[in-house]
This record gives C-alpha cells, structure tokens and sequence, in this order.
C-alpha cells in the first residue's frame, strides 16, 4: 500500500505540491471516485487510478540530475575507480548516465534507467545543446571567439558544428555545443592554442545545473524537466 500523492509522484504526475494541488481540485479519481484526501492508502497493483481523465500507472523510469564532481567516472562500472553511479544512493536497478563526462570535469549529468530516451538523446541526429562554463589557461580574443563559433579543425574528418559563445570574463567562457565528441570542448580551446583548466557543465537541453546541488549531490528531475528532455 502506498499514499496516493506518492503514488503520483511516482508516476511523474508532478511534484509532492503539484499533486497535492490536483488531488485537492477534485482532479483525481481512485476505482471511479473522486477524492481529495491524498493521505488515501492505495494498493498500486489491485486500485484504479486516474488523474484529469487518464489512468496514470507506475512506468518504472526515474530520471536524476547530479552535480558530478571531479575524480568520478562517467561508467556504470570500473574495476579501480569510483563511478557516478556509486553517487546515487538509491535501490534502482539499470541506472546509467546519459553521455559522459570527463574525469576532471564537474556538473550536470543527468542518470537514468530509461535507455529510450537516452539513446534519442545522445543520438547526432537530435543534437541537444550543452553549455560548458570553461575556465582558461590563457585570455581569450575576439578572434578566437569567433573561430570557435564558425567550427574549428579538431582532427577529425570534419570541422565542429557552430558554437555559441559568451565571454565571461577573459579567462572564462561559456560554450554551447551541440555534439558529443570525444573531448570536445578542450580539443576546441586547443585548436585555438589555448587550454582548459576547469570544465563545467551548466546546462543539458532545456535543463540547467541546480545551483542547490554541491558536486556529488543529486536530486530527481521535475516533471517539467523530464518532458523537456522528451521534447527536445
Ligand atoms: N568536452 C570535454 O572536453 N570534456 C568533457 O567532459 C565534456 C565535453
């Protein structure tokens, strides 16, 4: 038996408040009945549970943001290092980070157990923006503002895709990019002689890093946040 505004919380029908708000509105219904007591017991697998008209049922998927910090790999497993997966103290089965981060980068990643929606995102063809805060060995000119916003030469067949720039102070930069490739950014600020010393993920599509959340914290997505990765 579970509460029924945990029970829809758990479905991702919104959050704690937001289904608190729906159940007192009248908008919830259990085996044909309206009620606005969301203390109500429900047995998940035997009672019907609708929401604004539609049954709502468990899916099983979970989605967090973690503010990955240095020294951590971006692996489901390692024999000798400790993995962004050790961070997520909960008892799910299947998690994985969507994408990788360096060892030494920090910032958002989000994990997941739902391998289609990962797969759609980490997929060229749907080239979701990610936006990096990088911090610079060097100052940055104008000049090489704009190569890296044209598409520099990283080695590989083809130049990197337009990037979006913001100068935040001389030695720090805020990137947007809209591929993974391997080591993308700092083979980026390589290819115009300059070099990364710290690199942080701030966005990933519509979701930014929760400032809330110390390196190694995480946190589970929003309803909200989860349709925007659906969406994107
Ligand atoms: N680009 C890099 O070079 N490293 C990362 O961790 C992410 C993007």
């Amino acid at each position: 038996m579970i509460r029924l505004d945990k029970f829809l919380c758990d479905c991702n029908i919104g959050t704690r408040s937001e289904v608190k708000d729906l159940i007192k509105k009248g908008k919830v219904t259990v085996n044909g009945a309206v009620t606005k007591d969301n203390n109500l017991k429900i047995d998940e697998k035997l009672d019907v549970v609708t929401c604004l008209g539609s049954e709502v049922h468990l899916t099983g998927l979970v989605y967090f943001e973690l503010n990955k910090p240095a020294g951590v790999v971006s692996a489901t497993n390692d024999k000798s290092e400790k993995t962004v997966l050790d961070l997520i103290n909960e008892n799910i089965k299947d998690l994985f980070p969507v994408g990788r981060l360096d060892k030494d980068t920090e910032g958002l990643l989000i994990i997941t157990n739902d391998g289609a929606l990962a797969h759609r995102l980490l997929s060229p063809k749907y080239h979701v923006d990610k936006t990096y805060e990088v911090t610079l060995r060097d100052s940055i000119s104008k000049d090489d503002l704009s190569r890296l916003e044209a598409g520099v030469d990283i080695g590989d067949e083809d130049i990197t895709l337009p990037a979006k720039v913001e100068l935040i102070d001389e030695k720090k930069i805020h990137l947007t990019i809209h591929e993974g490739r391997f080591h993308q950014v700092k083979r980026m600020l390589k290819a115009v002689d300059n070099e990364v010393v710290f690199l942080k993920r701030i966005s990933f599509g519509e979701i930014k890093l929760d400032v809330k959340l110390a390196p190694g914290e995480y946190r589970a997505l929003t309803t909200k946040e989860i349709e925007s990765l659906r969406n994107s």
